[in-house]
């Protein structure tokens, strides 16, 4: 096929390429990314450059191009791009589980390496709802999560998403019914806290797990709660004998101002799901953490094995990437960049409180949000954006930034400029 322009490139997606959440054929024209580098895309339209103010949904921390990357990759290439991981194992995802086993919280020592976010996150459930029947109680299979929530659009995760307004309402007659929770309240309400507690005791015995999305629920509509409910959830889980997992993929790797959301509660989850920017976002790699207990539980059963294992696990490629990319994270002073941002955002969103419409605006870590008071318009809230030089995505009634960790002083006070602009034009 001889070059495509980018109009005829733009057909051609029209016509065959479904996009995220998009109708087929395409109605709306995406933009053309010609390539990217540091923070920023360049168009293949020649319209320039965007400051990407999404991290490519908030995996890219450590921005584009990046030479220590690019260098693990392009090494762990020229060595072998895949090789299967049943029966065989390589030291890209030895290194890489031992990486992440000493930088989570204490206690999570088996490593299960998933091929996306939603598939560790099936694999999480697998693990708890085998757990339990391993030990006899096979009845212990439903879960508890909260309201607003999103963890994949894989089957099972679908089923701890929101039930109803959530992007997985078709389906909610048919998914497997859940305990839901309201979702937590910002500040810590010790009403809320009971709640909590009374449904953990209520259903303990059908419980396998509460699996929830620790400090933010990201997009589920980018909710922040008190780390309290975290404690809360911990302790109720182990006095009503129900296993508790985190879904880190939003949060984790400094996202939030710790290294996993956790730790802003001081607790171990049994289970652990992290993602996204595992790989600083260059390849799909994702991975399910958990503790002894879980994994001797399983190993007692009728069934002693973990019975999950795709063609690319442990791909290994994706895991000398994501090693070197823990690697640059651990290596530097992330959380004063991540400080550094979070203090640009505050000072930079701040004026959106003043918006027409606006009803709410907050930021944690590298997290920056302004809520409307209305569904945003999405072209005309990305349009005005674009025309502040910024790639963003607004979407139902919230535009927001997670930008990566290397967008330097002037370019977060044009994402915080974009957001406000966007904010008032969506
Ligand atoms: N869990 C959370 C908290 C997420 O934010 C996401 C993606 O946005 C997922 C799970 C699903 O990850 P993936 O899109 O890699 O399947």
């Amino acid at each position: 096929m001889p070059d495509l322009t980018v109009p005829d490139l733009l057909e051609l997606d029209r016509r065959h390429v479904w996009h995220p959440y998009g109708p087929m054929p395409g109605r709306q024209e995406p933009l053309v990314v010609e390539s990217a580098s540091g923070v920023r895309l360049r168009m293949a339209d020649g319209s320039g450059e965007l400051v990407d103010g999404m991290s490519s949904w908030w995996s890219a921390i450590h921005g584009y191009n990046h030479p220590v990357l690019n260098e693990a990759a392009r090494e762990q290439l020229g060595r072998m791009s895949h090789v299967m991981f049943g029966g065989l194992t390589h030291e890209p995802a030895v290194r890489l589980a031992k990486l992440l086993v000493d930088m989570s919280p204490d206690g999570l020592e088996h490593v299960f390496l998933a091929d996306s976010g939603s598939v560790s996150v099936e694999v999480a459930v697998k693990m708890c709802l085998q757990y339990w029947r391993s030990l006899g109680r096979p009845g212990k299979q439903r879960l508890l999560t909260w309201r607003g929530g999103y963890h994949g659009d894989t089957w099972q995760p679908m089923s701890v998403c929101d039930p109803e307004g959530g992007m997985h309402e078709l389906w909610s007659g048919v998914l497997q019914r859940q305990v839901f929770a309201d979702p937590p309240p910002t500040e810590y309400e010790e009403s809320y806290a009971d709640q909590l507690r009374a449904l953990v005791r209520r259903h303990a015995d059908e419980l396998a797990a509460v699996i929830v999305e620790p400090v933010v629920q990201g997009a589920g509509g980018m909710r922040f709660h008190s780390p309290a409910y975290l404690r809360v959830l911990r302790e109720a889980c182990d006095e009503h004998g129900v296993l508790l997992a985190f879904d880190e993929i939003a949060t984790g790797f400094g996202r939030t101002g710790a290294l996993f959301a956790a730790e802003h509660a001081a607790v171990t989850p049994d289970v652990m799901c992290v993602g996204k920017a595992l790989t600083g976002g260059y390849l799909t790699m994702a991975a399910t953490l958990c503790t002894s207990r879980v994994a001797d539980g399983i190993s007692r059963g009728e069934v002693p094995v973990l019975a999950h294992g795709p063609t690319f696990m442990g791909n290994p490629l994706a895991a000398s990437v994501a090693c070197a990319s823990i690697e640059l994270l651990l290596g530097q002073d992330w959380l004063a960049e991540v400080k550094r941002i979070e203090a640009g955002l505050r000072e930079g969103l701040a004026p959106a409180s003043e918006l027409p419409g606006v009803k709410d605006v907050r930021v944690l870590g590298a997290i920056g949000v302004v809520q409307l008071d209305h569904a945003v318009d999405m072209g005309a809230a990305t349009a005005a954006a674009v025309r502040e030089g910024v790639w963003l995505r607004p979407f139902r009634d919230l535009v927001y930034t997670m930008p990566p960790y290397v967008t330097g002083d002037a370019d977060v006070a044009r994402i915080a400029r974009a957001v406000c602009a966007a904010a008032q034009e969506g």
